[in-house]
């Protein structure tokens, strides 16, 4: 029997180590923590939970398929819930701002909270529209050429990445947003958008290695999390 090893029990090497077994190969899963999830993970303090990783599940198709090639059924072992908003952001001068599947409802509160960015955020969400609709062959297919597209930029050093922002892993002081905005950032230069002139545009000056450090600085203006892709941000 082949015998294989996977290195991380993420969601990613659980995966893996899944389609190793039903592939009929002897399969050792070897993970670092004590226990597994990678990313998904959460912390709780004072009666609160924290996600320490993802919330949203946006392709379920892919678990769907995982556990259908394991014999299993994925909505008979998971409830998934939709939620809405995907989440309330309340500032500090009481601003409140909900992110939801409504793109007329987002784009009304961006309107308000800062109108230059009602065009931008438009022109930004309509390639990842057009990239996440259609046939479940087509998403994956665009999502992939995408995603390469991203892989290549980060293997040729053309900006920085999460790698350089200890935050990003261990979830601490603002890491948990910096990866966001990592993502954020690999995705925008992917889809041909220029995120460094974004923030040059601004007219903020970067203070730390990580891209997202620069505008989510609280120190500056108000700031709308990702999925907003940072050409409709303003820091
Ligand atoms: C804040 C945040 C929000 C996110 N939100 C979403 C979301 O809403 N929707 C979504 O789809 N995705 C989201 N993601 C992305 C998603 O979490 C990741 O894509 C996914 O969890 C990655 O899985 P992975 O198995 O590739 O890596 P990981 O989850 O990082 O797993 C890697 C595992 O390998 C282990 N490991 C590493 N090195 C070693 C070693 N040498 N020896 C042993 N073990 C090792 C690690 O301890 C870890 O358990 C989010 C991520 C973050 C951080």
């Amino acid at each position: 029997m082949t015998r294989a090893v996977v290195i991380g029990a993420g969601l990613g090497g659980l995966a893996t180590a899944i389609h190793l077994r039903l592939a009929g190969c002897d399969v050792r899963v070897l993970e670092q923590r004590d226990e597994p999830g990678g990313k998904v993970r959460q912390l709780r303090e004072g009666g609160f939970g924290f996600d320490l990783g993802p919330t949203i599940l946006t392709m379920p198709f892919v678990f769907e398929e995982l556990f259908r090639a394991a014999g299993r059924s994925f909505a008979e072992s998971v409830a998934l819930e939709p939620l809405s908003p995907y989440y309330r952001a309340r500032f500090a001068d009481g601003t409140v701002f909900e992110l939801s599947d409504s793109m007329r409802r987002v784009l009304a509160q961006i309107r308000r909270m800062s109108p230059d960015d009602e065009p931008r955020y438009a022109a930004a969400a309509e390639p990842v529209a057009v990239m996440a609709s259609g046939s479940r062959d087509q998403i994956v297919n665009n999502l992939w050429a995408h995603a390469k597209r991203a892989a290549n930029e980060i293997n040729a050093g053309n900006f920085d990445y999460k790698g350089h922002d200890p935050a990003y892993e261990f979830g601490g002081s603002g890491g948990e947003i910096q990866n966001s905005n990592s993502v954020a950032y690999t995705l925008s230069r992917a889809m041909g958008l220029d995120p460094d002139k974004i923030v040059r545009d601004a007219g903020v000056e970067r203070r730390f290695s990580g891209w997202g450090r620069d505008v989510l600085d609280p120190n500056y203006r108000r700031y709308v999390a990702p999925p907003q892709f940072p050409a409709g941000n303003r820091p």
